[in-house]
């Protein structure tokens, strides 16, 4: 008799234990079964085979047998068990992102496509017919024409392609029904790169490395011929050609016979990069991210399952592609935050790259500019390899940067100056020699609030203490929730006293470009934001037509900040630069001089020098002065020794639990509850909490928030402490959010 342990997909459950009846076969671990789970029967996926049973007669039998291979390699489904654990995440959950849309059907979703094929006796009739010697009833002239061209073709043909040479269904199911041909459906790859408005790049094979290339790549594919687990982080400044090490070392280990998987953080990237691998892989590259459809994912994914493919570019969960011969995993612009998923299972992409590396014995390679405080502390102990690149391709020189005191620009010019009159000269003068400008603001809509005049009324979100963002729309103004998406239409007059005095303050991306385009109306500008961008195919095709020299100017949130290569910029603008040192967040300035290193990086990549423009009202801040001479080193030691004065990662480990309640005062107690079940362990394990208080954002979606902090060094026993604690407390737990290394506490 087996027992076996399941994952199911519902939140919070762990493995649950299961019996194979003796008409069923043992299936393989990653392997998906019908269990009935209370009165459902679902989709699981096997994850242990010999799993304990210690009352088996309470246990109840699998329904059915969905997959006699494993649909999941057992490595990824031992990934996600360690996702599971470390993240105290349900093990469904965990598993449900390796998994391909559709999985959770009995039978997968292949798009399929209709041939038709000229059986033996249609070939015979077609020859006899052609000696106008046949027999039977005669063919009509379409019959016979349609016989004709899937005789010439030899191979069968797709009913689709035959409907434009004239051939209908009806004159083929006519055939078939008479045996003179086959229809039958085969599965068809639905492919995502057919959209692609990048050509497929095909490599530069004259192109020589820099000899500062050279010395990395030889430094790093040494690394790969071990064929054992290793870490290396490439640190190259912005422009540095890290892109063209990443190609070269993926070409090296796939002639070894060995997988690549290539992680971005945006999906907005993932084109041109395609382009470029494609270029080096052919057609044995597959694309991993949200923005597929369903259909093109769960394609993609099988291709991948099937070994089909060599490379995989995508984002976070591409981390557990079904890849079985995986030699290399590239993190590229590890820092960033978009890595790390803010749902359950909340787990860090470039981490569970490192562990995935380490079990498949390959080589895990980080790359940025600006590297995290974590990444760059394991370089500096040893732990990982470290490469440097610290000059662009071609002796091209980084972008000057220079500040612009907002302070001193509010007293000359008043306090509506959105755009510096530094910045909009600099505007003006690449507008006249063709080039290209970037403008930087980090936060999307048309104004921050909304507020009465007369009464002194603001606008807040009903279901979450945020003031709500007002939006342009056609026609009016819309003030919207960014974080539960509520909205409503800004009334004419004040809701509270009705006078007719509604003003909006703060300005968001829509503003700058209304202030850009009043100011030149000749140029073309375009905005990239997450609303300007929400229509499918929106951010590649407005990159694409930047790219292409068909817009002046692009205005955007941190989306235009990241990895783009656009040889004719020559100017970033950066307005309000500091609008994240205004948080309480202990990464505020780690983030604040990433965004402005990233942004200033836009410029002069081409063969003219660039510039950027830093509006600040703290031009004196150490993230917004180093940035501007980017200068790492410094920073870094400068931010490491704030961290170590206030206890922050990467000085020691950080728990951020968020316990959620209809009432403040009801999740308050269960809050208070938890910590005091904490008590025995912060003596021993040297722990500390911090709180339980009144989370940063005490209501959210209507449910009421309040919040502790876990800090200590080991990590494990932060772990088990939380767990023995909320153990106690089962009916809690979907209350309950656990955030292991949050990467911010607001
Ligand atoms: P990074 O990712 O480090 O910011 P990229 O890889 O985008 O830099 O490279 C910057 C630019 O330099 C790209 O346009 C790239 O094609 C070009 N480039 C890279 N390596 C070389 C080289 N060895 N010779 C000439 N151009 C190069
Ligand atoms: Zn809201």
């Amino acid at each position: 008799m087996h027992y076996i342990s399941v994952a199911v997909p519902v939140p919070f459950l762990d493995r649950l234990t299961y019996r194979v009846p003796e008409r069923l076969e043992l299936p393989p671990i990653g392997a998906r079964v019908r269990v009935p789970v209370g009165s459902r029967t679902l989709t699981g996926c096997l994850v242990r085979q010999d799993a304990d049973a210690p009352e088996p007669d309470a246990i109840k039998d699998i329904v059915d047998v969905v997959d006699r291979e494993p649909f999941l390699p057992a490595g990824v489904v031992e990934l996600c068990e360690w996702v599971a654990e470390y993240y105290m995440a349900g093990i469904g959950d965990a598993i449900a992102v390796a998994m391909p849309p559709g999985a959770r059907a009995r039978a997968t979703s292949f798009k399929t496509r209709q041939i038709a094929t000229v059986t033996a006796h249609g070939l015979a009739w077609g020859q006899a017919s052609g000696q106008a010697s046949g027999q039977g009833p005669s063919l009509t002239p379409k019959q016979g024409a349609a016989l004709d061209i899937l005789a010439a073709a030899g191979v069968g043909l797709p009913i689709r392609d035959l409907r434009e040479r004239g051939v209908t269904r009806d004159v083929l199911t006519r055939l078939a029904t008479r045996g003179l041909v086959t229809l039958t459906s085969e599965p068809e790859d639905r492919d995502p790169f057919e959209r692609a408005s990048f050509p497929d790049q095909t490599p530069d094979a004259a192109r020589e490395l820099t000899p500062e290339q050279r010395a990395a790549f030889d430094q790093l594919v040494a690394l790969t011929d071990a064929g054992t687990f290793r870490a290396a982080l490439l640190h190259g400044v912005t422009g540095s050609g890290k892109t063209e090490i990443y190609l070269r070392l993926a070409k090296a280990v796939h002639e070894r016979g060995r997988q690549v998987l290539l992680m971005v953080p945006e999906i907005a990237l993932t084109p041109s990069v395609t382009a470029l691998f494609r270029g080096t892989f052919g057609d044995r590259v597959a694309i991993q991210h949200s923005a597929l459809s369903d259909g093109e994912r769960h394609d993609q994914w099988h291709r991948i399952r099937r070994g089909d493919v060599d490379l995989v570019i995508g984002t976070r969960s591409a981390v557990f592609s079904p890849l079985t011969r995986l030699g290399l995993i590239i993190v590229d612009e590890e820092h960033d935050t978009s890595y790390k998923q803010e749902e359950a299972p909340r787990y860090h992409g470039r981490d569970v790259a490192i562990v995935r590396a380490t079990r498949e014995g390959a080589l895990v390679v980080l790359g940025s500019a600006t590297p995290s405080m974590e990444t760059y502390q394991n370089a500096l102990s040893g732990k990982y390899a470290y490469a440097t690149l610290e000059r662009r391709v071609l002796d091209r020189p980084l972008a000057g940067v220079r500040l612009v005191n907002m302070r001193a620009e509010y007293a000359d010019q008043g306090p509506d100056v959105i755009v510096s009159r530094d910045l909009t000269a600099a505007i003006a003068d690449r507008l006249g020699r063709h080039e290209q400008v970037l403008v930087l603001l980090n936060r999307r809509g048309y104004a921050t609030a909304v507020f009465c005049r007369q009464c002194g009324d603001t606008f807040e979100c009903p279901n979450c203490t945020i003031s709500l963002t007002v939006h342009r729309a056609r026609p009016g103004w819309r003030a919207r929730c960014h974080y539960c998406n509520y909205s409503m239409i800004v009334p004419k007059a004040c809701r509270k006293c009705a006078a007719p005095y509604l003003e909006r303050a703060g300005f968001g991306t829509e503003k700058v470009e209304e202030q850009l385009a009043e100011a030149f109306p000749d140029a073309r500008i375009a905005r990239v934001d997450r609303d300007s961008v929400r229509r499918k195919g929106a951010l590649t095709s407005l990159l694409g037509r930047f790219a292409a020299g068909e817009l002046d100017v692009l205005v955007g949130t941190q989306m235009i900040a990241k990895g783009h290569d656009f040889p004719r910029v020559t100017l970033v603008g950066v307005v309000s630069a500091d609008i994240g040192l205004g948080l309480a967040d202990f990464r505020a300035a780690e983030r604040t001089f990433q965004l402005l290193t990233q942004v200033a990086g836009r410029a002069g990549r081409g063969e003219r020098t660039g510039e950027a423009i830093v509006q600040t009202i703290y031009p004196d801040h150490y993230s917004i002065q180093l940035a501007c001479r980017q200068d790492y080193r410094a920073f870094f030691e400068r931010e490491l020794a704030y961290r170590r004065a206030m206890r922050y990662p990467p000085m020691v480990a950080l728990i951020n639990t968020i316990v959620r309640g209809r009432s403040f005062e009801e999740a308050m107690q269960t809050a208070t509850e938890i910590v005091r079940r904490l008590e025995p362990a912060t003596s021993t394990a040297g722990l500390i909490v911090l709180g339980p208080a009144p989370a940063p954002i005490v209501r959210l979606r209507g449910e009421h928030r309040v919040q502790f902090l876990l800090k200590g060094t080991k990590r494990a026993e932060m772990r088990r402490a939380l767990e023995t604690a909320l153990a106690g407390m089962p009916h809690v737990r979907r209350r309950v959010t656990v955030d292991i290394d949050p990467l911010t506490v607001l």
